[in-house]
């Protein structure tokens, strides 16, 4: 684990990234999954329940408004708890640090193993420390850089490489990526940890929220449940890369992503020539 004079202030030990990936597709009979949301709170199992009555399988919750209950439970408190933010990249992660440093002591931790290739990962730990650095904050913001480790992406992904973006392969990706979260978190005695991912319209907010609930049975720390898309918060994210000036990459992360990227691209190209000679 590398660690810059930014985070010097956690300790050296901890997070070696030897993980035992075990994702689950959610809701398998019997799955730590189902398990973490049958033990949820009452308001989400009366959504759920609702909801598998109307024949839909996820429980429709509103991540947002949970989130927003547990910032004024800590305010009125006057409370700064510490919360371990995964983040996927500097533009996905400037809303959600400009929104939680006001509630948070907030530990940033770059673990992205899927991101491929490796010019392209270190361009990204660039964009995401360089924005550390430059956004002002209430609470200061440290900053954690996993290993880049992508052997344990192709593992886990193993036998969905022809997926395409937003399936399985993602559902895997997102909780390998949560699961050192959540470890990392647990290893530095942290309040909560969570994860930029759900500010992307692409991104599954219902499957990171409901692998961070399972993991926070697992890990003794909790999740903070959240879909950082609402409140405009995707639109905000554009804007603060504008304004910072930084590298917004147009595929997710992946070799997989990459080249599905590439194909949209060339299909769009040959449509619009036969348009143009036609
Ligand atoms: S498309 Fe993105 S979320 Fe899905 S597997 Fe690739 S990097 Fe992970």
């Amino acid at each position: 684990m590398a660690v810059t004079e930014a985070r010097e202030a956690l300790p050296a030990d901890g997070c070696d990234l030897q993980l035992a990936v075990d994702y689950r597709p959610p809701f398998a009979s019997g799955s730590d999954s189902q398990r973490a949301f049958a033990s949820g709170s009452d308001s989400r199992q009366a959504a759920g329940k609702q909801r598998q009555q109307n024949g839909c399988t996820l429980p429709k919750v509103n991540y947002q408004k949970e989130l927003e209950a547990i910032l004024a439970k800590h305010t009125r408190a006057g409370e700064v708890p510490t919360l371990l933010l995964h983040s996927c990249c500097g533009p996905c992660s400037s809303y959600v640090l400009e929104y939680l440093s006001d509630y948070f002591s907030i530990t940033v931790l770059y673990y992205n193993p899927n991101i491929d290739p490796l010019e392209e990962y270190e361009k990204r730990v660039r964009e995401q420390e360089a924005l550390i650095r430059r956004l002002p904050a209430r609470h200061p913001i440290q900053f954690l850089a996993g290993t880049y480790e992508p052997q344990q992406f192709y593992e886990t992904v193993k036998g969905m490489e022809d997926q395409a973006e937003g399936k399985e392969r993602c559902f895997a990706c997102y909780a390998l990526r949560l699961k050192e979260a959540a470890r990392c978190a647990a290893d530095h005695g942290m309040d909560y940890f969570t994860t930029t991912l759900s500010i992307s319209p692409q991104k599954n907010a219902a499957k990171l929220n409901e692998i961070g609930l399972a993991l926070e049975k697992e890990y003794p720390v909790r999740y903070l449940t959240s879909d950082f898309k609402k409140k405009n918060g995707y639109q905000r994210s554009v804007e603060l890369s504008k304004e910072y000036g930084m590298y917004r990459q147009d595929y997710c992360g992946c070799i997989f992503s990459k080249r599905q990227r590439e194909q949209e691209k060339a299909s769009r190209a040959t449509e619009k020539n036969g348009r143009e000679t036609d």
